[in-house]
């Protein structure tokens, strides 16, 4: 494979040093990648500072066009994305298909509604002219993680460049290949060169260059809490705003009169998709003692069932993203010091999957909320249940973690599930289901230790710009 450089002012951006990138599925090499450091990100930055004046100064139809020929790109080059992005992650490649057409569906979006996107006029009578505009930040630095590389540079790409924004991303160490590839796609639909600069390179050093860059207006991170952290004291230093999305610890909380057979599945999707490594995964079930059994039943014959494989191979889960990965999962699952284990446990016996970071889906029933693998994101196909009596206490059990992303209620009883959405402290909450689609057009985006902010939706926009208010005295 050819080495994975950054991509600056709209060509390669050679760097003296680079560093190799394993398959997760074999551990053997998968390529070099280029080692941006604080000269190559100060070289994507000033390519942004300008691109950005012109690309701002067209009109929101004209930008919205090159926005929605790049979704149009993407979906042509959609199976060749999906096997980069498969090979780069281990997922199966149906879920990096659909994850180009949640990439493609992000550009059409923002294409479309950055067209009828405004400010408003303030009536404050006939002496006074008020109105606010919105304007963009100039350069947005944006740093991903390796769990959907392809979705998180499209969501952040698409919804800052619509408003007029240019963007510097640097995505995940492990994960460069299809933000590049997703960056040529922006030129060769008709973005100026300099507008989307990719750096790859390591978190430490590409990274913490772009946070700290001077020239940078707005800092949009996708990441862990304790990376997180660190981006936003870079931000705090230069006083620049930022949105922050972290990790996750998201309950179902499932009453009595639920669909069991409808729960059962959706849990399982909610966890198993990608192998757990979601922020958004429903990792802990809240389940009412009378239904806990047959509902736990029902998901231990279904994690049972699942098949492992490379990604390309297809099939329900692929390996975890990193040997490290694998480590982590093992150290929250054993050091585990309540619950039964009633599947899984470890990393599957087969030959076949041998050298690869695989880990079988993993069901923890009955733990103590206070155990580290109930309360810290384990990023892995790892299941905790915690039954409950009354509504009051699994409100408290779904509120018991610091993260606060999304939650899902499980019942047939309109009035309560509205009670608890209103009760669930999370950015998103759904009822009896879990995820609409690619969720494009929602609102995304934590309380508590799973960040500020909002990226998805409209809000992106609201996030990506901000507000002048114009007075003009008309006397
Ligand atoms: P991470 O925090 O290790 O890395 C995220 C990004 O930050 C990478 O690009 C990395 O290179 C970069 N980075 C690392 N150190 C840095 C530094 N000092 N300065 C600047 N950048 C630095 O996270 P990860 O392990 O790649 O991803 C997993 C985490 O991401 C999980 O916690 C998951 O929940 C979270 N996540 C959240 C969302 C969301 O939308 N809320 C989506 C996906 C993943």
């Amino acid at each position: 494979m050819d080495t994975a450089y950054p991509f600056v002012a709209g060509a390669v951006l050679r760097t003296a040093r680079t560093y190799p990138n394993l398959d997760p599925a074999t551990g053997r090499p998968l390529g070099d990648v280029g080692r941006a450091g604080a000269d190559e990100v100060d070289a994507a930055v000033r390519a942004a500072a300008s691109a950005q004046p012109a690309w701002a100064a067209a009109t929101p139809e004209q930008r919205g066009r090159v926005l929605t020929r790049v979704g149009d790109l993407v979906d042509r080059d959609r199976e060749q994305l999906a096997r980069l992005e498969s090979q780069d992650t281990g997922k199966p490649l149906s879920q990096a298909r659909t994850d180009a057409t949640v990439a493609a569906r992000y550009f059409r979006f923002y294409g479309h509604v950055v067209d009828a996107y405004h400010g408003s006029q303030i009536p404050l009578g006939p002496d006074v002219h008020a109105y606010t505009v919105r304007e963009p930040y100039g350069i947005v630095g944006s740093i991903v993680a390796w769990n959907y590389p392809l979705q998180l540079a499209s969501r952040a790409l698409a919804a800052a460049t619509a408003v007029g924004n240019a963007v510097v991303l640097k995505p995940a160490d492990e994960t460069p290949r299809t933000a590049l590839a997703l960056a040529r796609l922006c030129t060769e639909a008709g973005m100026p060169p300099g507008v989307v600069g990719v750096v790859t390179g390591l978190g430490a050093e590409a990274g913490a260059a772009l946070a700290a860059h001077p020239l940078v207006a707005h800092l949009g991170f996708v990441g862990s809490t304790e990376t997180g952290r660190l981006v936003a004291h870079a931000a705090a230093d230069r006083v620049v705003p930022t949105v922050l999305e972290l990790g996750g610890k998201s309950a179902h909380v499932v009453l009595a009169d639920a669909d069991l057979d409808r729960a059962a599945e959706v849990v399982t999707r909610s966890l198993l998709q990608n192998a757990g490594q979601t922020c958004s995964a429903g990792s802990r079930l809240v389940v009412h003692e009378s239904v806990r059994e047959p509902l736990v039943d029902r998901l231990v014959r279904r994690f049972a069932a699942t098949t492992l494989g490379p990604g390309l191979e297809d099939r329900d889960l692929g390996p975890l993203v990193s040997p490290r990965q694998q480590e982590r999962v093992r150290g929250y699952v054993e050091g585990a010091a309540s619950g039964v284990l009633r599947v899984g446990g470890g990393p599957p016996q087969e030959d076949r999957l041998g050298g690869g970071s695989y880990w079988l889906p993993t069901l923890l029933d009955g733990v103590d909320p206070d155990d580290p693998v109930a309360r810290e994101e384990v990023f892995g196909p790892v299941l905790v249940t915690h039954p409950f009596v009354d509504e009051e206490e699994a409100v408290a059990l779904a509120n018991g973690t610091d993260y606060g992303l999304l939650a899902a209620v499980w019942t047939r009883d309109v009035a309560r599930a509205h009670r608890m959405a209103s009760a669930l402290e999370a950015g998103q909450v759904f009822v009896n289901g879990y995820g609409a689609g690619g969720g494009v057009e929602l609102p995304f985006g934590g309380v508590g230790r799973s960040g500020h902010g909002r990226e998805k939706g409209l809000a992106a926009l609201d996030a990506l710009t901000r507000v002048k208010t114009v007075v003009v005295r008309l006397d």
